[in-house]
Protein backbone atom coordinates (compact mmCIF):
# COMPACT_ATOMS: atom_id res chain seq x y z
CA UNK A 1 0.00 0.00 0.00
CA UNK A 2 1.38 3.25 -1.03
CA UNK A 3 1.90 6.29 1.52
CA UNK A 4 -0.54 8.90 2.33
CA UNK A 5 -0.12 11.79 0.32
CA UNK A 6 -1.39 15.31 1.17
CA UNK A 7 -2.38 16.19 -2.40
CA UNK A 8 -3.40 14.40 -5.77
CA UNK A 9 -4.12 16.59 -8.94
CA UNK A 10 -5.97 15.03 -11.60
CA UNK A 11 -5.54 16.92 -14.74
CA UNK A 12 -3.11 19.05 -16.16
CA UNK A 13 -4.56 22.15 -17.80
CA UNK A 14 -3.52 25.81 -16.32
CA UNK A 15 -5.71 24.70 -13.49
CA UNK A 16 -4.07 21.08 -12.91
CA UNK A 17 -0.85 22.98 -13.32
CA UNK A 18 -1.39 25.95 -10.98
CA UNK A 19 -2.80 24.01 -8.53
CA UNK A 20 0.30 21.83 -8.73
CA UNK A 21 3.19 25.20 -8.61
CA UNK A 22 1.33 26.49 -5.68
CA UNK A 23 0.84 23.08 -3.73
CA UNK A 24 4.46 21.91 -4.19
CA UNK A 25 5.85 25.75 -3.32
CA UNK A 26 3.33 24.89 0.18
CA UNK A 27 6.36 21.88 0.73
CA UNK A 28 2.85 19.44 -0.04
CA UNK A 29 4.77 17.27 -2.53
CA UNK A 30 1.60 16.87 -5.03
CA UNK A 31 1.29 13.86 -7.11
CA UNK A 32 -0.05 15.10 -10.56
CA UNK A 33 -2.15 12.41 -12.84
CA UNK A 34 -1.59 14.40 -16.53
CA UNK A 35 -3.54 11.98 -18.75
CA UNK A 36 -2.19 9.47 -21.13
CA UNK A 37 -2.97 11.33 -24.46
CA UNK A 38 -3.59 15.13 -23.83
CA UNK A 39 -1.43 15.80 -21.10
CA UNK A 40 -1.15 19.40 -20.73
CA UNK A 41 -4.51 20.02 -21.26
CA UNK A 42 -6.96 21.91 -23.88
CA UNK A 43 -3.62 24.64 -24.87
CA UNK A 44 -1.70 21.99 -26.44
CA UNK A 45 -4.50 21.75 -29.34
CA UNK A 46 -3.83 25.15 -30.55
CA UNK A 47 -1.32 28.03 -31.99
CA UNK A 48 -1.16 31.58 -31.02
CA UNK A 49 -2.22 32.22 -27.27
CA UNK A 50 -2.71 36.11 -27.30
CA UNK A 51 -4.75 36.78 -23.82
CA UNK A 52 -2.57 35.15 -20.98
CA UNK A 53 -1.05 37.57 -19.11
CA UNK A 54 2.67 38.16 -18.81
CA UNK A 55 3.28 37.52 -22.53
CA UNK A 56 3.71 40.98 -24.29
CA UNK A 57 4.03 39.61 -27.43
CA UNK A 58 1.88 36.24 -27.20
CA UNK A 59 2.96 33.07 -26.86
CA UNK A 60 2.42 29.08 -28.60
CA UNK A 61 -0.03 27.07 -26.61
CA UNK A 62 2.31 23.95 -26.11
CA UNK A 63 4.81 26.35 -25.07
CA UNK A 64 2.81 28.13 -22.29
CA UNK A 65 2.19 24.54 -20.87
CA UNK A 66 5.66 23.82 -21.07
CA UNK A 67 6.47 26.65 -19.06
CA UNK A 68 3.89 25.55 -16.70
CA UNK A 69 4.71 21.97 -16.75
CA UNK A 70 8.32 23.03 -15.66
CA UNK A 71 7.76 25.95 -13.28
CA UNK A 72 5.75 23.07 -10.96
CA UNK A 73 8.29 20.55 -11.47
CA UNK A 74 11.31 22.79 -10.55
CA UNK A 75 9.41 23.12 -6.69
CA UNK A 76 8.74 19.41 -6.43
CA UNK A 77 5.80 18.43 -8.34
CA UNK A 78 5.60 14.47 -9.07
CA UNK A 79 4.02 14.42 -12.71
CA UNK A 80 2.76 11.35 -14.20
CA UNK A 81 1.50 11.03 -17.95
CA UNK A 82 -1.34 8.70 -17.22
CA UNK A 83 -4.83 8.75 -16.80
CA UNK A 84 -6.92 7.76 -13.52
CA UNK A 85 -8.85 5.14 -14.11
CA UNK A 86 -11.16 5.21 -10.61
CA UNK A 87 -11.69 7.18 -7.07
CA UNK A 88 -12.92 6.25 -4.01
CA UNK A 89 -13.67 9.62 -1.86
CA UNK A 90 -16.27 8.42 0.67
CA UNK A 91 -13.20 7.69 3.18
CA UNK A 92 -10.94 10.49 4.78
CA UNK A 93 -8.44 8.66 3.01
CA UNK A 94 -9.07 9.26 -0.49
CA UNK A 95 -8.03 6.51 -3.30
CA UNK A 96 -7.06 7.06 -7.39
CA UNK A 97 -6.62 4.36 -9.21
CA UNK A 98 -4.28 4.58 -11.76
CA UNK A 99 -4.22 2.73 -15.55
CA UNK A 100 -2.20 0.28 -14.43
CA UNK A 101 -4.18 -0.57 -11.56
CA UNK A 102 -2.03 0.99 -8.90
CA UNK A 103 -4.11 2.32 -5.72
CA UNK A 104 -2.95 5.98 -4.33
CA UNK A 105 -3.78 7.59 -1.07
CA UNK A 106 -4.20 10.90 -0.41
CA UNK A 107 -5.64 13.33 2.34
CA UNK A 108 -7.08 15.81 -0.26
CA UNK A 109 -7.62 15.80 -4.10
CA UNK A 110 -8.03 18.66 -6.13
CA UNK A 111 -10.13 17.90 -9.99
CA UNK A 112 -9.24 19.53 -12.87
CA UNK A 113 -9.97 16.95 -15.40
CA UNK A 114 -11.56 19.96 -18.06
CA UNK A 115 -14.21 20.08 -20.43
CA UNK A 116 -14.27 18.97 -24.09
CA UNK A 117 -15.78 20.74 -27.15
CA UNK A 118 -18.04 18.52 -29.24
CA UNK A 119 -16.47 18.67 -32.38
CA UNK A 120 -18.36 18.17 -35.73
CA UNK A 121 -16.26 14.82 -36.69
CA UNK A 122 -15.07 16.04 -39.84
CA UNK A 123 -12.07 15.19 -41.84
CA UNK A 124 -9.62 18.65 -41.35
CA UNK A 125 -11.08 19.84 -38.27
CA UNK A 126 -8.07 19.04 -36.07
CA UNK A 127 -5.61 19.69 -39.12
CA UNK A 128 -7.51 23.18 -39.18
CA UNK A 129 -7.68 23.87 -35.46
CA UNK A 130 -5.85 27.15 -34.90
CA UNK A 131 -5.28 27.65 -38.88
CA UNK A 132 -8.82 29.12 -39.35
CA UNK A 133 -10.85 26.34 -37.25
CA UNK A 134 -11.57 27.37 -33.78
CA UNK A 135 -13.97 26.55 -30.33
CA UNK A 136 -13.61 29.94 -28.59
CA UNK A 137 -14.35 33.42 -30.00
CA UNK A 138 -13.27 35.56 -27.10
CA UNK A 139 -9.38 33.49 -27.35
CA UNK A 140 -9.59 34.21 -31.33
CA UNK A 141 -12.12 36.48 -32.67
CA UNK A 142 -9.29 38.92 -32.75
CA UNK A 143 -7.58 37.01 -35.28
CA UNK A 144 -10.54 37.19 -37.90
CA UNK A 145 -10.63 41.30 -38.58
CA UNK A 146 -12.54 42.01 -42.12
CA UNK A 147 -13.35 38.26 -42.11
CA UNK A 148 -15.80 36.07 -43.38
CA UNK A 149 -16.82 33.82 -40.42
CA UNK A 150 -19.27 30.96 -39.92
CA UNK A 151 -20.77 30.13 -36.28
CA UNK A 152 -22.10 26.64 -36.54
CA UNK A 153 -25.16 26.05 -33.52
CA UNK A 154 -28.30 27.05 -32.65
CA UNK A 155 -28.16 27.88 -28.51
CA UNK A 156 -26.61 30.34 -26.26
CA UNK A 157 -23.54 30.29 -26.91
CA UNK A 158 -23.32 30.24 -30.74
CA UNK A 159 -25.21 33.58 -30.50
CA UNK A 160 -22.92 35.01 -27.53
CA UNK A 161 -20.24 34.09 -30.11
CA UNK A 162 -21.45 35.16 -33.42
CA UNK A 163 -22.36 38.24 -31.79
CA UNK A 164 -19.17 39.26 -30.25
CA UNK A 165 -16.99 37.92 -33.53
CA UNK A 166 -19.46 40.34 -35.57
CA UNK A 167 -17.35 43.06 -33.94
CA UNK A 168 -14.13 41.90 -35.53
CA UNK A 169 -15.49 40.29 -38.70
CA UNK A 170 -16.57 41.24 -42.29
CA UNK A 171 -19.89 38.84 -41.86
CA UNK A 172 -20.65 36.21 -39.79
CA UNK A 173 -23.12 33.53 -40.75
CA UNK A 174 -24.50 30.96 -38.86
CA UNK A 175 -25.57 27.46 -39.59
CA UNK A 176 -27.48 25.73 -38.28
CA UNK A 177 -29.30 22.29 -38.65
CA UNK A 178 -33.12 23.22 -37.62
CA UNK A 179 -35.29 26.31 -38.57
CA UNK A 180 -35.46 27.21 -35.33
CA UNK A 181 -32.71 28.41 -32.27
CA UNK A 182 -32.30 26.91 -29.30
CA UNK A 183 -30.83 29.93 -27.69
CA UNK A 184 -32.47 32.27 -25.44
CA UNK A 185 -35.34 35.04 -26.78
CA UNK A 186 -32.88 38.06 -25.78
CA UNK A 187 -30.03 36.21 -27.51
CA UNK A 188 -31.98 35.90 -30.73
CA UNK A 189 -33.04 38.83 -30.72
CA UNK A 190 -29.58 40.54 -30.45
CA UNK A 191 -28.70 38.39 -33.48
CA UNK A 192 -31.52 38.77 -35.40
CA UNK A 193 -30.54 42.49 -35.08
CA UNK A 194 -27.33 42.40 -36.18
CA UNK A 195 -26.99 43.64 -39.60
CA UNK A 196 -23.33 41.94 -39.98
CA UNK A 197 -24.91 37.97 -39.17
CA UNK A 198 -27.05 36.15 -40.99
CA UNK A 199 -28.53 32.91 -41.09
CA UNK A 200 -28.35 29.62 -43.01
CA UNK A 201 -31.30 27.33 -42.06
CA UNK A 202 -32.12 23.08 -42.00
CA UNK A 203 -27.96 23.05 -43.04
CA UNK A 204 -25.11 21.11 -41.38
CA UNK A 205 -21.83 21.50 -42.49
CA UNK A 206 -20.20 18.15 -44.52
CA UNK A 207 -17.06 19.16 -45.48
CA UNK A 208 -14.24 21.66 -44.32
CA UNK A 209 -11.79 23.17 -47.45
CA UNK A 210 -7.86 25.01 -46.91
CA UNK A 211 -4.72 23.81 -47.25
CA UNK A 212 -2.81 24.61 -44.46
CA UNK A 213 -5.23 27.51 -43.63
CA UNK A 214 -9.31 27.60 -44.16
CA UNK A 215 -10.84 28.50 -46.45
CA UNK A 216 -14.33 27.64 -47.16
CA UNK A 217 -17.21 24.97 -46.24
CA UNK A 218 -19.45 22.69 -47.77
CA UNK A 219 -22.70 22.34 -46.05
CA UNK A 220 -25.75 20.53 -46.87
CA UNK A 221 -29.46 21.42 -46.95
CA UNK A 222 -31.01 18.47 -44.82
CA UNK A 223 -34.63 19.52 -46.08
CA UNK A 224 -33.90 19.82 -49.65
CA UNK A 225 -30.99 17.57 -49.94
CA UNK A 226 -28.98 19.95 -51.89
CA UNK A 227 -25.08 21.40 -51.05
CA UNK A 228 -23.54 24.86 -51.43
CA UNK A 229 -20.18 26.45 -50.70
CA UNK A 230 -19.44 29.02 -48.23
CA UNK A 231 -16.36 30.64 -48.78
CA UNK A 232 -14.89 31.78 -45.45
CA UNK A 233 -11.70 31.98 -43.70
CA UNK A 234 -12.96 32.03 -39.69
CA UNK A 235 -15.06 28.61 -38.66
CA UNK A 236 -16.41 28.89 -35.05
CA UNK A 237 -17.96 25.49 -33.69
CA UNK A 238 -20.17 26.51 -31.03
CA UNK A 239 -21.61 23.47 -30.18
CA UNK A 240 -21.56 22.52 -26.70
CA UNK A 241 -18.85 20.86 -24.03
CA UNK A 242 -18.74 17.69 -22.47
CA UNK A 243 -17.41 18.24 -19.06
CA UNK A 244 -15.03 15.31 -18.13
CA UNK A 245 -16.67 14.31 -14.84
CA UNK A 246 -17.76 10.51 -15.58
CA UNK A 247 -15.10 9.34 -13.07
CA UNK A 248 -17.39 11.67 -9.98
CA UNK A 249 -20.34 10.51 -10.87
CA UNK A 250 -22.42 9.35 -8.23
CA UNK A 251 -19.44 10.82 -5.37
CA UNK A 252 -19.43 14.56 -6.03
CA UNK A 253 -22.16 16.69 -6.57
CA UNK A 254 -22.74 17.61 -10.43
CA UNK A 255 -25.23 20.32 -11.98
CA UNK A 256 -27.42 19.57 -14.72
CA UNK A 257 -25.16 19.88 -17.17
CA UNK A 258 -22.61 17.79 -15.61
CA UNK A 259 -20.05 20.23 -14.30
CA UNK A 260 -18.58 19.88 -11.15
CA UNK A 261 -20.71 21.91 -8.57
CA UNK A 262 -18.70 23.83 -5.78
CA UNK A 263 -19.27 26.13 -2.82
CA UNK A 264 -18.24 29.23 -4.79
CA UNK A 265 -16.53 31.15 -4.52
CA UNK A 266 -14.27 28.50 -2.45
CA UNK A 267 -13.57 25.34 -4.61
CA UNK A 268 -15.00 23.54 -2.15
CA UNK A 269 -16.97 20.49 -3.29
CA UNK A 270 -19.47 18.46 -1.42
CA UNK A 271 -16.81 16.36 0.13
CA UNK A 272 -14.43 17.83 2.63
CA UNK A 273 -10.76 17.47 1.43
CA UNK A 274 -11.98 16.91 -2.25
CA UNK A 275 -11.31 20.31 -4.35
CA UNK A 276 -12.34 21.53 -7.85
CA UNK A 277 -11.07 24.13 -10.19
CA UNK A 278 -11.11 24.97 -14.39
CA UNK A 279 -13.28 23.92 -17.34
CA UNK A 280 -14.74 20.67 -15.17
CA UNK A 281 -16.24 23.26 -12.97
CA UNK A 282 -16.88 26.45 -14.95
CA UNK A 283 -19.12 26.81 -17.83
CA UNK A 284 -19.39 30.64 -18.21
CA UNK A 285 -15.93 31.84 -18.70
CA UNK A 286 -13.56 28.89 -19.88
CA UNK A 287 -10.15 30.46 -20.44
CA UNK A 288 -6.78 29.53 -19.51
CA UNK A 289 -6.37 32.47 -17.40
CA UNK A 290 -9.85 31.85 -15.26
CA UNK A 291 -8.62 28.20 -15.11
CA UNK A 292 -5.42 29.02 -13.31
CA UNK A 293 -6.76 31.50 -11.34
CA UNK A 294 -9.33 28.82 -9.68
CA UNK A 295 -6.48 26.11 -9.73
CA UNK A 296 -4.45 28.30 -7.38
CA UNK A 297 -7.54 28.98 -5.25
CA UNK A 298 -7.63 25.02 -5.39
CA UNK A 299 -4.21 24.99 -4.01
CA UNK A 300 -5.14 27.26 -1.21
CA UNK A 301 -8.32 25.52 -0.51
CA UNK A 302 -6.22 22.25 -0.35
CA UNK A 303 -3.21 23.88 1.73
CA UNK A 304 -6.15 25.66 5.06
CA UNK A 305 -8.19 21.99 4.64
CA UNK A 306 -5.24 19.89 5.33
CA UNK A 307 -3.80 22.58 8.21
CA UNK A 308 -7.33 22.16 9.91
CA UNK A 309 -5.99 18.59 10.22
CA UNK A 310 -3.44 19.48 12.68
P1 LIG B 1 -7.84 21.44 -19.65
O1 LIG B 1 -6.90 22.39 -20.24
O2 LIG B 1 -8.91 20.86 -20.51
O3 LIG B 1 -6.99 20.25 -19.02
C1 LIG B 1 -7.60 19.14 -18.43
C2 LIG B 1 -6.58 18.03 -18.34
O4 LIG B 1 -7.09 16.96 -17.55
C3 LIG B 1 -6.21 17.39 -19.67
O5 LIG B 1 -4.82 17.37 -19.78
C4 LIG B 1 -6.74 15.98 -19.58
O6 LIG B 1 -5.93 15.06 -20.23
C5 LIG B 1 -6.66 15.74 -18.09
N1 LIG B 1 -7.54 14.67 -17.66
C6 LIG B 1 -8.86 14.50 -17.92
N2 LIG B 1 -9.31 13.36 -17.38
C7 LIG B 1 -8.24 12.78 -16.75
C8 LIG B 1 -8.05 11.57 -16.03
N3 LIG B 1 -9.05 10.70 -15.83
N4 LIG B 1 -6.82 11.30 -15.56
C9 LIG B 1 -5.78 12.16 -15.74
N5 LIG B 1 -5.91 13.33 -16.42
C10 LIG B 1 -7.12 13.62 -16.93
N6 LIG B 1 -8.15 30.05 -23.45
C11 LIG B 1 -7.50 31.24 -23.38
O7 LIG B 1 -7.48 31.85 -22.31
N7 LIG B 1 -6.86 31.75 -24.47
C12 LIG B 1 -6.81 31.11 -25.68
O8 LIG B 1 -6.24 31.62 -26.64
C13 LIG B 1 -7.46 29.84 -25.77
N8 LIG B 1 -7.44 29.14 -26.93
C14 LIG B 1 -8.03 27.91 -26.97
C15 LIG B 1 -7.94 27.18 -28.14
C16 LIG B 1 -8.52 25.92 -28.22
C17 LIG B 1 -8.40 25.12 -29.50
C18 LIG B 1 -9.22 25.40 -27.10
C19 LIG B 1 -9.85 24.03 -27.15
C20 LIG B 1 -9.32 26.13 -25.93
C21 LIG B 1 -8.73 27.40 -25.85
N9 LIG B 1 -8.80 28.16 -24.69
C22 LIG B 1 -8.13 29.35 -24.61
C23 LIG B 1 -9.53 27.68 -23.52
C24 LIG B 1 -8.54 27.06 -22.51
O9 LIG B 1 -7.71 26.16 -23.20
C25 LIG B 1 -9.29 26.34 -21.40
O10 LIG B 1 -10.17 27.26 -20.77
C26 LIG B 1 -8.31 25.79 -20.36
O11 LIG B 1 -7.37 24.94 -20.96
C27 LIG B 1 -9.04 25.01 -19.27
O12 LIG B 1 -8.09 24.54 -18.39
P2 LIG B 1 -8.35 23.29 -17.44
O13 LIG B 1 -7.08 23.13 -16.66
O14 LIG B 1 -9.60 23.46 -16.68
O15 LIG B 1 -8.61 22.04 -18.40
Amino acid sequence: MSDVRNVIIIGSGPAGYTAALYTARASLKPLVFEGSVTAGGALMNTTEVENFPGFREGIMGPDLMDNMRGQAERFGAELVPDDVAAVDLSEDIKTVTDSAGTVHRAKTVIVSTGSQHRKLGLAREDELSGRGVSWCATCDGFFFKDQDIAVIGGGDTAMEEATFLSRFAKSVTVVHRRDTLRASKAMQERAFADPKISFIWDSEVTEIHGDGKLSGLTLRDVKKDETSELPVTGLFIAIGHDPRTELFKGQLHLDDEGYLKVESPSTRTNIPGVFAAGDVVDHTYRQAITAAGTGCAAALDAERFLASLG
